[in-house]
């Protein structure tokens, strides 16, 4: 896809603006390019290691066949994970200095209070370590034995808080996110019509909590649409279900809705994000992804009347696992940086930038006939592993073997996003199989530069033309019982 590019001069504080056209839309002059470039510069830089093959080959066997054994050093470009890898701006750093580290009501507290207030419009914000800190406060508050939370698809902390606090899970995703050939916008919405019947077969009683996870990691980083978010809002309403926002990538899943979404072009970023909270009653946050900031988390209370009592049980059950409830968790100076973060997120040449490279690698895959979920999401490439290992079964984990691959061919470091990662039947103890078998490349934030990206994309060509030669996955020789995937070792089938 080319593009054409406008650059009007950089002002002090504000990034380069760039005016792009589809170039097939609009025609007219200017400088074809073939992806979106870097709206910044680099100011420190962090070197890298490359080992070689027979090194790799080496790690990734002493590491049990799991990277999460590896070490940072032995990998050359880590897409593990796009949370709390991102690249801060001047600004956070500069906010860093100004960290007031009093115990309680730091005066970075109420910076990070008025960012949030303003950004999601909520009456009660609290700031916690994690994503999965919130969760754990939350969940507990409106699940137990016998309860179920239903969502669009729970990320892995999440279905372990589920599990935890004694409810089952149970993923609602519309059937064309189960296809990841199958090309349609808004992949990641609640299927609307089985979150009703899910709803009177287990009675409304028993539903805890209904969660929608924007935008939809486990299914490819695929956006949820407005129309979606209230159609769900209006079925909780109707049987009084508590609605709560998996929040880790709202800027991102806004974005999306402002491209694509009928009626929203006009709307900026942050009236978008609004709009989308103002359906909710509560949502958590892990800040660790598009609030740019290597650590913290959010829990936020839309309506302070109605909710009054949750909002001191969160307070409390925030002080026993957190901290005091001003700091939940975090230093002054991340909640500085956390309060600048909010607001980064939102820049619309920002998130131009970034889904570009997304599709940028993408449109490398497509050139190569290499599959993947499409259209591409909001924060990586999910790898149909199935798709390029046909010949192993899910219990032999394909994505972790293409996992394991990509490091071997250049130090490329993802995730399954699979069977390996689902784990087994909390019940029964058996396998589960996944819906989809993703080997997810995850692009942290504003860290990795276009020729990184080319580097993905041959190793991953490469990978794909011996894969028919890499006849048998892997099996776990030692696995803890919760999100196992983190500590699990594996061992390649002879
Ligand atoms: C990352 C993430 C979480 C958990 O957040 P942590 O900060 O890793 O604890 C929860 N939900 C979603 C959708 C996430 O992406």
């Amino acid at each position: 896809m080319y593009m054409v590019l406008e650059c009007s001069m950089p002002t002090r504080h504000s990034a380069c603006r760039y005016v792009l056209y589809h170039k097939s839309l609009f025609g007219g002059d200017g400088m074809a390019i073939k992806y979106i470039p870097e709206p910044f510069r680099i100011k420190v830089v962090e070197p890298l290691k490359m080992l070689t093959f027979q090194e790799r080959e080496k790690k990734i066997a002493e590491a049990h066949n799991n990277v999460f054994y590896l070490r940072s050093e032995d990998v050359y470009i880590d897409l593990l994970t796009d949370s709390g890898t991102n690249a801060m701006s001047q600004f956070q750093w500069a906010g860093v200095m100004q960290g007031d580290e009093a115990y309680a009501g730091a005066s970075s507290y109420f910076k990070l209070m008025d960012a949030a207030k303003d950004v999601f419009n909520y009456d009660y914000i609290q700031p916690v370590h994690q994503g999965r800190a919130a969760e754990k406060v939350l969940l507990p508050l409106f699940l137990g034995e016998g309860k179920f939370a239903i969502s669009n698809m729970f990320f892995d902390t999440t279905r372990a808080h589920v599990i935890l606090a004694g409810a089952r899970p149970i993923d609602c995703v519309v059937e064309a996110a189960l296809d990841p050939a199958k090309r349609a916008p808004f992949k990641g919405n609640m299927d609307v019509e089985k979150l009703e019947r899910l709803i009177k077969e287990h009675t409304p009683e028993k539903i805890g909590l209904v969660v929608m996870t924007i935008t939809n990691n486990s299914a490819g980083g695929q956006p949820v649409s407005i129309q979606n978010i209230k159609e769900t809002a209006a079925i909780c309403g109707k049987y009084a279900i508590p609605f709560s926002i998996d929040a880790a990538r709202y800027a991102e899943n806004a974005y999306f809705i402002q491209r694509d979404e009928a009626g929203c072009q006009n709307k900026s970023i942050k009236e978008i994000v609004r709009e989308i909270f103002s359906y909710a009653d509560m949502f958590t946050m892990s800040a660790k992804k598009d609030a740019i900031v290597n650590m913290g988390g959010l829990l936020g209370v839309r309506d302070g009347q109605k909710y009054g009592g949750l909002i001191q049980e969160i307070k409390s059950r925030c002080i026993e696992f957190e901290g005091l409830y001003t700091y939940g968790g975090l230093a002054g100076r991340d909640l500085e940086a956390l309060a600048i973060g909010v607001y980064e997120g939102l820049d619309n040449n920002y998130l131009r930038y970034r889904v570009g490279q997304m599709e940028y690698l993408a449109s490398r895959l497509d050139d190569a006939g290499i599959a993947y979920q499409a259209p591409v999401g909001g924060h990586g490439v999910f790898l149909d592993a199935r798709a390029m290992f046909p010949h192993i079964p899910y219990y032999e984990y394909p994505a972790q073997a293409l996992c394991v691959e990509l490091y071997k061919e250049a130090g490329i470091r993802c995730c399954d996003i699979g069977s390996f990662m689902l784990g087994n039947d909390p019940d029964t103890g058996e396998q589960l199989k996944a819906d989809f078998e993703f080997s997810r490349l995850a692009i942290p934030r504003r860290v990795y530069t276009q020729a990184h990206l080319d580097v993905i994309a041959d190793a991953v060509i490469e990978v794909s033309k011996r894969a028919k030669n890499i006849k048998r996955g892997y099996k776990i020789t030692w696995e803890p019982q919760i999100l196992r995937h983190f500590q699990a070792h594996l061992e390649p089938i002879a």
